[in-house]
């Protein structure tokens, strides 16, 4: 098998980066990880380039609606919004939609089945924003995609994920929620918690009930009181939940982002929450840089994850090896998927290649080089 060699002036691993390596690739994985030194060994012809660059492990996006002003709701928009956030770096993405019924959840599920061997990232399947979730805290989900908590029918949305069904927002303080988090959790659905006005109590009784998770802390929830903390204080303090955040300068002021951050970056994930603007409901409108409905209600990200890796690692005492844990590592976690989001020996060879100034110039997927921006795109689609 041929092999490819990439220069890194340094790469992301578990541990500390590692400087002045040479990744060898074979096939889909990594075959070896060598000192520069090395370079001597081999042809001149297998290096990528003679270029250097920063190498980090490819992203995991859990909470994406889309993107690119692509429609996701056909394979070929799906395909098309995987490709716009593979070329910015995410080789691992689950897609999220609001609930509108069993048959279009249905539908979605069948999509994504048939996308995945055709996007140029892991399809991991798709993350349901709903219908369990507190109206008063819906911000730009539409009302007739919530409903109250009903355990008959907790069966048939499973079933209507047709196993594509990974994770699921509830709202902890509605009635039965508890039970309907259990029940989630024994089909093995991930439970977050959002979308919601949970006191502290109700949000610890989440977890103890098995939810994992907090969906875009800070946004779609009580805000923090000193003595009520509420969702944003659980998923700060509670050792059990990770916590997504949007750091794309819109849903948290930089001071909140780094108050979260500082609480416990072990936990938290990074998420673009991208939003595309086909689809049905009310379209949003793109200004400043996110999606707003005509009410001025923030309705998601426009950006890849890429652009919060940056400006997680431009914020005072936040490192780029800090950032790429909550934007890749974390979020695998958070899935069990062990064998994504990080880089190692054996290891698939979903990687991406940075300049110096956190420019994304070349995307890795499983071996295969999918995106150049400097040329045409390499894998036609
Ligand atoms: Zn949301």
């Amino acid at each position: 098998m041929k092999r490819r060699i990439i220069r890194a002036r340094a790469l992301a691993t578990e541990g500390r980066p590692l400087e002045d390596k040479l990744i060898v690739l074979s096939g889909k994985k990594i075959e070896s990880i060598l000192p520069a030194t090395a370079a001597g060994r081999f042809d001149r012809r297998d290096f990528i380039s003679s270029r250097s660059y920063l190498v980090f492990p490819g992203l995991v996006d859990i909470h994406c609606h889309g993107g690119g002003d692509l429609n996701t709701n056909t394979v070929a928009g799906l395909r098309a919004a995987a490709y716009f956030h593979a070329s910015h770096g995410t080789t691992a993405m689950l897609l999220s939609i609001f609930f509108k019924s069993c048959d279009d959840l249905s539908k979605m599920a069948g999509l994504v089945k048939a996308a995945r061997s055709l996007a140029p990232l892991h399809l991991l399947g798709l993350h349901l924003e709903g219908p369990y979730l507190n109206p008063v805290a819906r911000g730009s989900i539409p009302s007739d995609c919530l409903c109250p908590v009903k355990l008959r029918d907790i069966p048939k949305i499973v079933q209507a994920g047709q196993g594509e069904l990974k994770v699921i927002t509830i709202a902890p303080e509605l009635p039965q929620a508890e039970r309907a988090i259990s029940a989630f959790r024994k089909a093995g659905v991930i439970v977050a918690l959002g979308h919601s006005m949970a006191t502290v109590a109700q949000a610890r009784a989440g977890a103890d009930m098995g939810a994992t998770l907090v969906t875009h802390l800070g946004n779609g929830m009580r805000p923090f009181h000193q003595r009520e903390p509420g969702l944003i204080g659980a998923g700060l303090s509670e050792p059990r939940l990770a916590a997504e955040i949007i750091a794309d300068g819109h849903h948290l002021a930089p001071e909140t982002l780094s108050m979260f951050l500082r609480g416990k970056v072990g936990d938290m994930v990074l998420v673009s929450d991208c939003r595309w603007s086909g689809g049905s409901g009310e379209k949003p409108a793109v200004k400043e840089g996110a999606a707003y409905l005509a009410d001025n209600t923030l309705a998601g990200g426009i950006y890849p994850a890429w652009k919060g890796l940056r400006t997680i690692a431009s914020l005072p005492g936040m490192s780029i090896w800090d950032a790429v844990r909550l934007a890749a590592r974390n979020p695998a976690r958070v899935l069990k998927k062990r064998g994504l989001g990080r880089i190692s020996v054996n290891g698939r060879a979903d990687l991406v290649l940075a300049g110096p100034d956190l420019s994304v110039q070349r995307v890795f997927f499983g071996g295969q080089e999918i995106f150049r921006p400097i040329s045409q795109p390499v894998k036609k689609l």
